[in-house]
């Protein structure tokens, strides 16, 4: 584990994730928005593995997007906004997405493994699952979910830390 600087980090990898879609669609755009706590301490934990999660949770938040995107009104615009913020001993980062959101009836199953709703090839439904384990196992946190089908997913990473004396 390393001091990590998270608002970088989690900068990083939305526009590593969105450049990499616009690469195979150069017709998708989508608004990117950071709400970063600018007061926010460096974290230890392991870059590489927090660098993991958060791509998976911005390749899922582009992927939802851009397939609503191909299904709904016109006016519709996607939006990708990651923010981050301490809370108590915690510091939270979040993920949230404009996309159709997650079903009731599947909500259940998306943290286990190879669990997938996308076609083969695009998905093979590890993202989520090693995402928990490297937030619950890897950093004694948690990972919690928030949608509403049809508006939002938003993915909610909490990482105990505590804060050093000034
Ligand atoms: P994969 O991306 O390979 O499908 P994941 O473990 O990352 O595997 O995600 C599992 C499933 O959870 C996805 O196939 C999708 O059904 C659902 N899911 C994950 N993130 C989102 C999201 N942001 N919006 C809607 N559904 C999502
Ligand atoms: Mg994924």
């Amino acid at each position: 584990k390393e001091l990590t600087d998270i608002n970088s980090l989690a900068d990083e990898y939305l526009r590593l994730s969105y450049h990499g879609l616009r690469a195979k669609d150069k017709t998708f755009n989508a608004g990117l928005v950071t709400d970063f706590a600018s007061d926010l301490e460096k974290l230890e934990v392991v870059p590489q593995d927090l660098g993991r999660v958060l791509l998976n949770l911005f390749n899922n938040a582009f992927y939802s997007v851009q397939q609503k995107q191909k299904t709904s009104e016109p006016g519709f615009k996607p939006q990708v906004t990651v923010s981050t913020k301490r809370i108590g001993d915690e510091v939270e980062i979040r993920v949230k997405d404009n996309g159709s959101g997650i079903p009731e009836n599947i909500r259940h199953k998306i943290l286990q493994p190879f669990f997938t709703t996308k076609p083969t090839g695009q998905g093979t439904g590890l993202g989520l699952s090693l995402s928990h384990d490297i937030i619950a196992k890897g950093h004694g946190g948690t990972l919690a979910i928030e949608t509403k089908e049809g508006q939002f997913a938003e993915f909610i990473i909490r990482i105990p830390s505590k804060k050093e004396k000034e």
